[in-house]
């Protein structure tokens, strides 16, 4: 993969951690934990610190390559996934799954005329308790 295909901005560079961390969120969907992360990344790379991690989540974060997700418990976590899409998060084991933006999404740009902002994110989280935690009875 070339600079350009990860979409980074000029002024970024693409060191080997922040390959290695980018590659490994794009390629799961669980929307993992920092510490999830390192514990991968640390594989590939030797003498890699947590503290490194959560820098180069920071960065990657705020390039607009990862979307940060805090959801009120638990830890933050982290997609490499940043188009259109929302997620839907269990309250109770914090599985998070995403779907498909809703077409009144659409209307975004309505709201972009109306608020006189510019519209640069739109997130969305739906919060409940999944299939499996409600089998359980944990309710
Ligand atoms: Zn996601
Ligand atoms: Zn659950």
């Amino acid at each position: 993969m070339t600079r350009r295909d990860y979409g980074l901005s000029d002024n970024m560079r693409l060191t080997k951690q922040r390959r290695v961390i980018l590659d490994i969120l794009r390629n799961t969907d669980t929307h993992p934990t920092a510490d999830w992360v390192y514990a991968k990344a640390r594989r590939q790379i030797k003498n890699l610190s947590l503290g490194t991690v959560y820098r180069n989540l920071g960065i990657l974060t705020r390039e607009g390559l990862v979307q940060k997700l805090e959801l009120g418990f638990g830890q933050a976590r982290y997609d490499g996934r940043t188009d259109g899409h929302i997620h839907i998060v269990c309250d109770k084991c914090g599985i998070i799954k995403e779907m498909m933006q809703p077409e009144k999404f659409a209307e975004i740009n309505e709201i972009q005329d109306k608020s006189g902002f510019q519209i640069n994110h739109v997130a969305m989280e739906i919060h409940g308790i999944c299939p499996k935690c409600k089998a359980d009875g944990k309710e």
